[in-house]
């Protein structure tokens, strides 16, 4: 059986990583998920890459408004209006496809940290699909590294969904060979998620739930 990878893209949309790492995917005509922050769509220029994504044929997720405070640990009365609801309203402006939102919790850690009751009512509501993570490399700490990481990572699962970042220069720099590395062992790229790492699909919540949502 091949490995099946799943490349997603955190964080941004860049004025000057995304170009690039645009252009590298369609190199390969690989497509990927990229989950954006609200703040970074709230420019037009922002906007406007988030827009590019689309026309490449990559699917957009929402990755909060501000990515500072893990939902699960985040108190303001407002934060599910503040995070989810602010980023979703200009994201529905460009994006008609399946709503998708990645929670964040520092370092890629997962745990009840990552959502909040409200939050899961919100997905649920609006019928999205959480979408975890099975490798983190951390190309933020280590910019050549990661990748044997990752390959680590794909070589020792099945179906790897793994988190890069499209805001790190010096990092994406790999993302080539890191590419090519893959499709000459014979890799799937795929752009359907695994069930295994999303506790709510298409608004529905699944027995993983729980452990990702603080409940006090
Ligand atoms: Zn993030």
């Amino acid at each position: 059986m091949p490995k099946r990878v799943h490349l997603t893209f955190d964080n941004g949309p860049h004025p000057v990583v995304t170009p690039y790492v645009l252009d590298v995917l369609q190199r390969y005509d690989l497509h990927a998920t990229f989950f954006v922050l609200g703040k970074h769509l709230d420019t037009p220029e922002g906007f406007a890459l988030a827009e590019q994504i689309r026309d490449a044929g990559h699917q957009l997720g929402n990755h909060s408004y501000s990515h500072e405070i893990p939902l699960g640990e985040d108190t303001r009365p407002n934060a599910v209006d503040a995070e989810l609801q602010r980023t979703q309203t200009l994201l529905d402006k460009i994006w008609t496809g399946p709503r998708y939102f990645r929670p964040f919790g520092g370092g890629g850690h997962l745990g009840p940290h990552l959502l909040s009751t409200q939050s899961v009512s919100w997905l649920v509501e609006h019928q999205f699909t959480c979408v975890l993570w099975n490798s983190v490399p951390g190309d933020w700490k280590d910019p050549d590294g990661w990748l044997e990481k990752a390959l680590l990572d794909i070589e020792q699962q099945d179906e790897t969904v793994i988190v890069l970042h499209d805001i790190l220069p010096d990092a994406m720099r790999q993302l080539d060979t890191f590419l090519q590395t893959l499709l000459h062992g014979g890799c799937l790229f795929t752009t359907e998620f695994p069930t295994s790492i999303t506790p709510i699909l298409k608004g529905r919540r699944q027995l993983s739930l729980p452990n990702f949502v603080n409940l006090s």
